[in-house]
This record gives structure tokens, sequence and C-alpha cells, in this order.
């Protein structure tokens, strides 16, 4: 009897540890989610999935709480404003979105929505983004901070939103771009707010710690500021520098590094003013952590602050420079992306088969006269603690001489079989009789992650986690329902896509993680498994590898009216087959008409009938407007 219970399996997938409020298991076994976190109404995960596939959607699908959306705005902007009133900090906040962490229009036109009241902007990287910007941003008190290399049509377009009455920032992120600033705007007839993107000693930590430090792609040395606000003053234009900008890279686990970066910032943002620039904004950059797996710690894929934390160490590490330095305090703007998208989305997908390691052979008879074979089944009877080792040496020799015999002619291919089920029967119970050890040798180790099943998934790694695979960082994975009976099987998942790299066997646990999943044995009942804190990046990095296209999304929102808490106000279909063809220069009328042809010929030369042909043509243009996935 099992003494599973749905606080153990809360406790067992960390739920707290990286779903903070947000994420919980119901009584049913059931994944829910808060969006308001205490503030509102709890949903059953199973419910909006059951929503969505009755309004046609398929597996895999990404599942967007627009609620818990406008939460992290309001969290991110209500956590500086606290940590400012408390410090009695004589400037203001204004963050802004950076659009390059998830371009979705609905996603970016939701964060304006509840940035609003905190006149909350947006960051663009590159000219389509700040295409982007221009439109969606109406509100004058609130910024655009244009980042990334620019031409001559990246300026006039920001200096175009000026011209509008919009605060558009253009951050130089290279010398050389100054003189091309000043030109066109000379040229533009406008006169532009700039910002200087310093490059910072401290070096950052994590993945993405290469965008800060000597070597960094962007950012200005010392030298170079130096340079440009000569330049500035020959223009007799020390009024456009309005903001001093840094960003030490994504996902920043270590708030030390956190606090002399804001420190080395503050100090330069300081002597700037100290030479009569008046510099209006110390601009962060991103770089505010998620907790991905919920350690608390300096681990690429978690942090050692919370948000409070954070906005009390720029607040107070800005305040105190400024005081030593006696120069005014600047209004604070941060460019959050990650923090504020990443848990509003999660990507459910639908087992669909399993392959187990200890497979029974069922439909051999299992008289086995090979002396190997039997060899094996004495020593699962000799098999316990303190033999355990022994008996796994053992097993592996036998198996050896087995595969020797094969290859000279010596073992029919049957007993070659029984003696592989039998060989994994006893490495099933060699790892049994090292459950619950406290030290398990490495040989076990491994062969514990080899007996793991694995669990066939329909999605594609490349597509809709992209980071996982490029750069291995761990997302929390678990069933979202059956969970008020205990995951007997340990498993990794593998998509659809035939790379081998198309798999996730790396999971949150203590330390670095695991290897394997506690999952439940699939026995053909439904089995959805969500991987959670996916909305930052992954959603546009992915790529169509194996031809595999966006995923279906259901834009789910809170409404106390609905006798289930919520609607689900828009479905977004995935990608159709005809659609990712087109997008590598196919034409599907084009495919149509060759497939045609070949049928035509078939036809004309007998080797079908027309009747078979017509049928065999309506299934291939039925199929361009079928998703990519599998459908079951
Ligand atoms: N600002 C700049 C200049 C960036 O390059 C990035 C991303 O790396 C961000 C902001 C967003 O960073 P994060 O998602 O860590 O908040």
């Amino acid at each position: 009897m099992s003494d599973w219970t749905i606080e153990k399996a809360v406790e067992h997938y960390r739920v707290p540890r990286w779903g903070g409020d947000y994420f919980s298991i119901n009584g049913k076994g059931n994944v829910t989610v808060s969006p308001l976190r205490a503030k509102g109404a709890t949903l059953d995960m199973v419910q909006v999935i059951e929503a969505a596939k009755q309004r046609g959607l398929h597996f895999p699908m990404v599942l967007r709480f627009q609620d818990l959306l406008r939460d992290r705005v309001v969290a991110i902007n209500e956590a500086f404003q606290q940590v400012m009133r408390e410090q009695k900090y004589p400037g203001i906040y204004r963050g802004v979105f950076p659009i390059k962490v998830n371009q979705l229009c609905e996603v970016v036109e939701e964060i304006l929505e509840a940035g609003k009241t905190f006149h909350y902007g947006l960051e663009a990287g590159s000219k389509p983004e700040l295409v982007a910007a221009l439109a969606l941003h109406r509100d004058p008190e609130s910024l655009i901070i244009c980042n990334g290399y620019k031409d001559e049509s990246f300026i006039r377009l920001a200096l175009l939103g000026k011209k509008l009455g919009k605060q558009v920032i253009i951050v130089i992120e290279k010398l050389e771009e100054l003189a091309l600033v000043l030109k066109v705007s000379e040229k533009f007839g406008v006169k532009p707010q700039l910002g200087f993107r310093i490059k910072l000693q401290v070096k950052g930590a994590g993945k993405w710690a290469a965008s800060s430090g000597d070597d960094a792609k962007f950012g200005l040395t010392a030298r170079d500021l130096v340079e440009a606000c000569e330049i500035l003053k020959q223009h007799q234009a020390e009024d456009m520098f309005q903001l001093l900008h840094f960003h030490m890279g994504s996902q920043m686990p270590d708030i030390q590094i956190i606090r002399r970066a804001v420190s080395e910032a503050a100090r330069y943002y300081a002597k700037v003013r100290q030479l009569n620039f008046p510099v209006k904004f110390v601009d962060v950059g991103g770089g505010l952590g998620i907790d991905y797996d919920g350690t608390r710690s300096t681990s690429e894929s978690s942090m050692n602050y919370t948000l409070e934390e954070y906005c009390r160490t720029v607040v107070q590490q800005i305040a105190e420079i400024c005081e030593e330095e006696k120069v005014p305090c600047p209004d604070l703007v941060s460019e959050s992306g990650r923090a504020v998208v990443s848990p509003h989305s999660v990507l459910v997908v639908e087992v669909f088969g399993v392959s187990e390691k200890k497979g029974r052979l069922k439909n051999v008879k299992k008289i086995a006269k090979d002396k190997l074979a039997q060899n094996l089944e004495v020593l699962l009877k000799q098999l316990n603690r303190r033999t355990r080792r022994e008996v796994w040496h053992e097993a592996l020799r036998i198996r050896e001489q087995a595969e020797t015999m094969f290859s000279l002619g010596l073992l029919d291919l049957e007993t070659k079989a029984i003696v592989e089920e039998r060989f994994w029967t006893v490495a099933e119970g060699v790892t049994e009789a090292y459950r619950n050890s406290r030290v398990v040798p490495e040989e076990i180790r491994e062969l514990q992650f080899s007996l793991s099943d694995q669990y066939w998934c329909n999605f594609s790694v490349f597509q809709s986690l992209v980071d996982h695979w490029a750069l291995g960082q761990l997302f929390p994975v678990m069933p979202l329902h059956h969970l008020e009976k205990e995951p007997d099987r340990w498993g990794t998942l593998v998509d659809i896509t035939c790379d081998s790299d198309g798999k996730v066997s790396r999971f949150i646990g203590k330390n670095k993680g695991q290897q394997t999943l506690r999952l439940h044995r699939f026995q053909n009942q439904s089995y959805w498994i969500g991987f959670f804190l996916v909305g930052a990046y992954q959603d546009v990095m992915g790529d169509i590898h194996n031809l595999f296209g966006r995923v279906n999304e259901a834009h789910v929102f809170l409404d106390g009216d609905e006798e289930s808490g919520f609607y689900i106000e828009e479905t977004i279909e995935g990608r159709k087959i005809g659609q990712v063809l087109q997008d590598v220069q196919y034409d599907k009328h084009e495919l149509a008409s060759e497939f045609k042809e070949q049928v035509t010929t078939a036809i004309r030369e007998d080797r079908l009938k027309p009747s078979e042909g017509m049928n065999l043509l309506e299934i291939y243009e039925k199929e361009l407007e079928e998703p990519t996935y599998l459908k079951f």
C-alpha cells in the first residue's frame, strides 16, 4: 500500500519552490494555477485543457494565463515603487518591457495595458521591434528604449517617434554610432534623446554572462564614453545625454554580482553628472532571474535573491553612490523581460507511448535451456543488499559472453532475446536493492538512468524548448494530472523529431538536477505533461526542425461569471503543413499540381484506377491543411 499523498506530490515536484503562489495541485490530483495568486480564483489545468480541446485545439498546446502576465507587470512595478518609498528615494521608476523576450502581439498588448498606471514602456532591439513598439505605445510619459546596433533607417524611425511626442531614447552601443545619430537627427530636424551603454568591468555569471565584461559585444569603455562626451560638447548637445545604460546578461543568478554592477554603473553616472551632463535616467537593463529549479541558489537555472531584494539592491546602491558623489539621484529604468513573462505560459504535451527497457517477452515460450539464461535466473535468486554489486558484475559478464556467442553464430535469436530479458530483470533488481541507499556507486547510477523508460511525447524540443536543447536550461516539468496516485516509474521525455537530441533528460531536482523524471506507468490513458515557466524567449526562438511548426495556443482569462471561473478568449491554431512548407520556399499549390501530374500519369498508364487516383489526390491535398504534429 503506497503512502503517497497530494502533499508528497507537491513536495516531490518542488511546486512551491518554482511555482510560488501561482501553481499547486488540488485534491483530485490535477495541477492548478492561480493567476492572481491569493487575490483571485484557482483554476484546474485539466479543465482548461479540456476547454481548449473543445475549441478544436490539439496537442502540443501553449496555455497563456493573461491575468498572470498582468500580475507580473504589477508585481515588478509595485516592488520598485515600494522600495523607493521605503528608502525615500527622490526619483521615480520607469520600467520597460524588452519586446525580444516575447514579441507576440497579444503578450505585448497585455503588458502595456497592465502597465498603464505605472507608465510602463517598451524596449526595442531591432527595426522590426521598433516598428511594432511605435504603433502599440501610446503613453507620452512612458519610454521607448532603442537598443542594438543601428543604421540610418533605425535612427530615422526612432526620431519619427520623437516627432510624434513619444519619449524615444536611442542607446548608443558603439562610439561610431554617435556621429551617425547626430547626422541623421540634424537632417531630420529632431533633437534626439540619447542613452549610452557602458561596458562594465564586473563580469556577469550564468549562461548569458558573455553580455558583460571586457569581451562583451556591446557597450562603451570609459575611454569611449569620454570621447562621446567630448563630441556632444563640440555639438553643444550635452542635454541630449539622458540615460546611462548597462546590461549584465539575462538570468543573473547572484545578487552580489548585481550589486557590484549597479555600483559600478552608478559611479559612471555620477562622474558624467559631475561633467555637467544632465543625465536623467540610469537603466539597469535585464537580468532579473527566475528560479526555474527552485534551489534558491547561484546555479544557472536559479537565483539567490527575491524580486524585493533585487529592487532594494538597485535602489540602495544608486542612492548611496549619488550621496557620496553629491549628485542628484536619477530616475530608474529596468528592462526585465524573463521575470515578467516566464511564468504566464505552460506548454502542454501529450504522451502517446513508452518504451520500457525491461520489456516482457509475451509471445515466446520461456523455457531457457541455455546455460547463460539459467545462470541469470540463479543470480536473481542470490540478489540481496550484500551481494548486489557482485551480482551486477556477474550479470554484465554473462551478457557479454552471450553477445560474443551470438556474433560467432553460437547462439540463436530466441535465446539471445531470453538472455536480454533476464539481464534487464537482474538489472532492475540491482537498482531496487540500492533504493534508499545513501551512497550509490557511479555505475549503478548510470544503470538507473539506462533502465528508465522513454516516454514519447507529441512535440518538438527544437520548436518549443530551444533553450533546453541549445543551452541545457532547466524548466520545471511534471504530469498535469493523476497526481493522487504514486508515480512509480522513472523516465525521460523524447520528442517526435528524427533527432537524438530531441529529448528532455535533465530535470530539476536536488543539487544539479536529475536525469529522469518520476512518472506514472503509461497504459494508454490520456497522459499530459506540463512544461512550466516557458513564457520567455521560447516562443519565437524555436525553429522548424523536421518542419514541426508553431504550436496551438489558448489565451485564458479569469472570469467570475463563468461556472468554471475562466474563459478562453482566443485560440490560435498552430502552423499547418502547407504553411511550414511555404516558410521554406515550397509553393503548396505547385506541390499539389506536381502530385496531380504524377497521379494523372499513373492513371494514363493504367497503374491506378481513376477513382483511386482521385482519392490519393484528395488525401494529399487535405494533408497540406493539417497540423504538423501527430494527431491521435
Ligand atoms: N535588455 C537587453 C539589452 C537585453 O539584451 C536583454 C536580454 O538579454 C534584456 C534586456 C532582457 O533580459 P531579461 O530577460 O534577463 O530580463
